[in-house]
């Protein structure tokens, strides 16, 4: 193969497919990067001189691992799980950890490629990686979860580190894993260092990073209808999950005035046309964080619908914003919300529209927000906790949510920079690639070939 069959789109996928077979989550997350930076390689002999392309699909490095944890009968289990060390050109490896039956490495590097580029959006030091376990935790006692999470440790320890690789939270791994997983770091270096984010207030945690990564897809959001002179004001809106990110999307979407009719979990959506109040998203904030009950039990206790196996893009809405899972909606949800009249999506989930869903956003003229966009302020917050830890301060709320609101601000604008008009609507998802591609590939020309 020549450099110049790398500016084939059809020929390069062809390749990476074959380098890296039934993997089609990572093929998806690379392909829509390529379709948007082509272009530019096209343009750039010093891209194309440096195999940019080639290498920043490759991850630096796989670190593959087994768990092996005692259960609360006695028997000895065991998992498996990865650090996806994907690119740290532009700072030290940076990026959540997944605990969920599904997770498989396919997952992590889509995971790990897609945070190399929304970090680099951030404007923050930090390089991409990604990494967890297929552990289930739906079940699991506090003491399992906590021997489970000191057994990862045990192995993951090595290969992290303040200035090396930050891991932080995600699927399946909140505040609980956190305490539990920093505890074993602690316990096995003997030293407090930043080396994770998401952690207690009481051990170095930043204040608003647990709501980051909603109240950020809000706040990207706010910018998308601004943009075109438009705000929530009487807007309702359609939100899947009722886990991290859910649950701060709606906190800030209610915060700012729009109506919320919907939230999901595994199991189904709950539809509430009266709107989640204020005091009824406390009763499931409690339900989701401390019981860890279902969310049928919302539609239960203020007596409205439960849809069983069903996502919510049915009910019609202004706006959505899809925070569970990767391809949660497909090309029919995307017609049937277009019918709706849906007028804005922005990802607070990564990846959670699929190729064909995106594609009919964008012809029908709906104003959409791509994770590696919308989603960053959770990841720029970690970035803000890393320096509080290496200055050993504390800021405020009010000082990180002002540092936040900022940073999405400057992403919204970076995107509309190097976009283009797409039907006479920002092209979103070419603007936050292009504009996360530059940093990084820019460094790795300067780095020469390594
Ligand atoms: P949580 O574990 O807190 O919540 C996940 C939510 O999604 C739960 O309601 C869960 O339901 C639901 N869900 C998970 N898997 C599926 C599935 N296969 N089908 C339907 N629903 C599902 O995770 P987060 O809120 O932290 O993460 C949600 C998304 O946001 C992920 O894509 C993650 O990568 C992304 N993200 C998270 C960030 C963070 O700071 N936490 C930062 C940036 C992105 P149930 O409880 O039944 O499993």
């Amino acid at each position: 193969m020549t450099k110049d069959d790398f500016c084939d789109i059809d020929i390069f996928m062809t390749g990476l497919k074959r380098r890296n077979p039934a993997e089609p989550n990572f093929h998806q997350a690379v392909h829509e990067v390529i379709e948007s930076v082509m272009p530019i390689i096209r343009d750039s002999q010093a891209y194309r001189d440096a195999s940019i392309l080639e290498r920043i699909t490759e991850p630096d490095r796989i670190i593959m691992f087994r768990v092996t944890w005692m259960d609360d009968q006695g028997n000895v289990r065991a998992n498996r799980a990865w650090r996806v060390q994907f690119n740290n050109s532009i700072g030290p490896y940076k990026g959540g950890l997944r605990f969920h039956k599904s997770v498989d490495l396919d997952t992590l590097k889509f995971l790990g490629f897609e945070q190399t580029f929304k970090n680099s959006l951030t404007g923050l030091p930090m390089g991409g990686a990604k990494g967890g376990s297929n552990f289930n935790p739906k079940g699991k006692s506090d003491a399992e979860i906590m021997r489970f999470c000191h057994a990862m440790m045990t192995e993951l320890q090595r290969h992290i580190g303040e200035d090396t690789d930050v891991p932080a939270g995600d699927i399946g791994v909140g505040a609980r894993e956190l305490g539990f997983l920093f505890g074993q770091y602690k316990r096995l270096n003997n030293r407090f260092a930043g080396v994770l984010t998401g952690k207690g207030l009481s051990f170095g945690g930043s204040a608003g990073r647990k709501e980051a990564t909603g109240h950020g897809a809000v706040y990207f959001l706010k910018e998308m209808l601004a943009h075109r002179g438009d705000g929530f004001d009487g807007k309702t809106a359609i939100v899947s999950g009722s886990g991290n990110v859910a649950l701060y999307a709606i906190d800030k979407l209610l915060e700012l005035g729009a109506k919320v009719v919907t939230a999901s979990d595994s199991s189904g959506f709950i539809h509430d046309p009266d709107g989640i109040t204020a005091d009824k998203l406390e009763w499931l904030t409690q339900l989701k964080e401390v019981k860890r009950g279902r969310i049928s039990e919302y539609a239960e206790h203020f007596h409205c619908e439960f849809h069983a196996g069903q996502r919510p893009w049915m009910i019609p809405a202004d706006l959505a914003l899809p925070c569970a899972t990767q391809n949660e909606l497909n090309h029919k949800d995307a017609l049937t919300m277009i019918n709706n009249g849906i007028q804005a999506v922005a990802e607070g989930a990564n990846m959670p529209s699929t190729t064909e869903a995106v594609i009919a956003f964008h012809k029908a003229g709906v104003l959409f927000g791509p994770a590696k966009a919308a989603n960053a302020g959770g990841v720029a917050v970690s970035g803000l906790e890393q320096s509080q830890n290496a200055l050993r301060i504390a800021w405020t709320h009010q000082q990180v949510d002002e540092k936040l609101q900022e940073i999405m601000k400057d992403i919204h604008q970076k995107c509309v920079q190097h976009s283009e008009l797409n039907n006479g609507v920002v092209d979103y998802v070419k603007g936050a690639n292009v504009s996360g591609f530059i940093k990084v590939a820019d460094a790795m020309v300067a780095y020469g070939a390594i």
